[in-house]
C-alpha cells in the first residue's frame, strides 16, 4: 500500500532526491566511487558544494553581502552559535514555542535576554502581535514556523535591529525577502535533506562585533572564509540537499512551492473546520502551512486512538501530534503530494461517517 508520510522531521523528501542520492552512494557521478568514500577536497565534491551554495542563493534570491554555509550540529547548535557571534549585551527574543524557548535558554548564557512577547499563556496557539523591540538590542530572534504547535509567521517583518530567524521547518516553502534578515538558519531535515546538515544564511556585516573569543568551529566567519570546507562537511546530506534544490528549481522554484503549499493547507484546514469530529488547535490567522495540528472535539475525544489506528490502516504515517499538543499533526512539507492530503481528508470523512 502507498504510504502517506506526514512525519514532522525527519520527513518526506522528493523521490528525485532519494533516488539520486541512493545512486550516488553506489556510484557518484560516474567516478566509480561512492559519495561516502570520496575526498571532500576532490574536484567532484567541491563542485557539489559550490552548486548547492549557488542554487540556494538563486532560489531564495539572496542578495550580495550574504553567504550560505553548511554546518553540523543541527538547528540546536545555532541556538548557541547565534548569541556566541552576535550578542554583546542584550538580545530580544519572541517566544512562540519549544524551539524558541530552547533558543532563549542558550542566549541567556551570553548576555541579557529580553523576551518581548510570548504565547505560552495559551500553549503557544497563536503568534504574539503588538510588541516592541528595544532599539538597543544586538538582534531580534524569531522562529518563523513552530513545528510542534503549528503556527507560522508568514511575512518578513521589519525590525529596528538585525533580525535572526530559525526557519528549520519552513525554509523554501515561501519566497523570503532575505534582505530583511541578518541570519536565517535551520536544520535540513524538515524540508531539504536528511538529518546531518544545517544551513545558515549569514549577512557579512553583522559579524565581528562581539568582544569575546569565539572557538574557531563556532565562528560563522570561519565557515564563510572556507566556503563550508574548514573541516569535513557532511558530504552525503549536502549531496542530497543539492538534489532537493535542483528539484525545487525544476518544479517552478519557490513561488510554485508556495502556491502548492497554500492549496494543500487550505484543503486540509477546510476539512478540519467542516468535519464534526475535529477542530484546529491554533488561531486561524496564524495557521502554519507546514504543520497542521488538530484534535478531536470534546465529545469525540475518546475516539482519538481509534482514528489513529484507522488512519494507519489507510497508509497514513506520522500523524500523531506532539505530546505537548496531543491529537494529530499532519506535516505538509514541499515534497508531500496533494494526493496524500486528499487521502487524509478522505480518511477523516470516512471516519466521520461511521462515528458522528
Ligand atoms: C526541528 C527543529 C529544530 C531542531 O533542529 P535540530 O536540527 O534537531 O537541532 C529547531 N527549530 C525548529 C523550528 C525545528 O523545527
Amino acid at each position: 500500500m502507498k504510504k502517506h508520510n506526514f512525519y514532522a522531521g525527519p520527513s518526506i523528501l522528493p523521490e528525485f532526491t532519494i533516488k539520486n542520492t541512493a545512486q550516488s552512494v553506489i556510484d557518484f557521478n560516474g567516478t566509480g566511487l561512492s559519495v561516502m568514500e570520496i575526498s571532500h577536497r576532490s574536484k567532484e565534491f567541491v563542485a557539489v558544494m559550490d552548486e548547492a551554495q549557488a542554487l540556494f542563493k538563486e532560489l531564495l534570491n539572496i542578495p550580495d553581502g550574504y553567504s550560505v554555509v553548511f554546518l553540523g550540529g543541527g538547528a540546536s547548535l545555532q541556538f548557541a552559535m547565534v548569541p556566541f557571534n552576535l550578542l554583546n549585551k542584550k538580545a530580544a527574543y519572541l517566544n512562540t514555542g519549544e524551539w524558541a524557548t530552547k533558543a532563549i535558554k542558550e542566549a541567556r548564557l551570553f548576555g541579557e535576554v529580553n523576551v518581548v512577547a510570548s504565547s505560552e499563556d495559551k500553549n503557544f496557539s497563536y503568534i504574539p502581535k503588538n510588541y516592541s523591540i528595544p532599539k538597543d538590542s544586538d538582534y531580534f530572534h524569531i522562529t518563523t514556523n513552530n513545528t510542534i504547535y503549528g503556527t507560522e509567521i508568514r511575512t518578513d517583518m521589519d525590525s529596528p535591529v538585525p533580525l535572526v530567524a530559525d526557519m528549520s521547518s519552513d525554509i523554501f516553502s515561501r519566497p523570503v525577502d532575505v534582505s530583511k534578515y541578518a541570519i536565517i538558519y535551520g536544520g535540513a531535515q524538515k524540508n531539504l535533506a536528511p538529518a546531518g546538515v544545517t544551513f545558515a544564511i549569514v549577512k557579512h556585516d553583522v559579524l565581528g562585533k562581539v568582544e569575546r573569543a569565539i572557538p574557531t568551529m563556532l565562528k560563522y566567519q570561519t565557515h564563510i572564509d572556507k566556503e563550508s570546507m574548514f573541516n569535513t562537511p557532511p558530504c552525503l546530506p549536502v549531496y542530497a540537499a543539492l538534489q532537493t534544490l535542483k528539484w525545487l528549481k525544476d518544479n517552478g522554484g519557490i513561488p510554485a512551492m508556495e502556491k502548492r503549499n497554500i492549496e494543500k493547507a487550505n484543503l486540509l484546514y477546510n476539512e478540519i473546520d467542516r468535519n464534526k469530529l475535529f477542530k484546529g488547535t491554533v488561531a486561524k490567522e496564524d495557521r502554519s502551512l507546514m504543520n497542521i495540528c488538530f484534535v478531536m472535539n470534546e465529545e469525540y475525544k475518546h475516539l482519538e486512538e481509534d482514528f489513529q489506528k484507522f488512519a494507519a490502516s489507510k497508509g497514513m504515517i506520522g500523524i500523531k501530534g506532539h505530546r505537548s499538543v496531543g491529537g494529530f499533526r499532519a506535516s505538509t512539507y514541499n515534497a508531500l503530494p496533494k494526493e496524500s492530503v486528499l487521502a487524509l481528508i478522505e480518511t477523516m470523512q470516512e471516519f466521520e461517517k461511521t462515528k458522528a
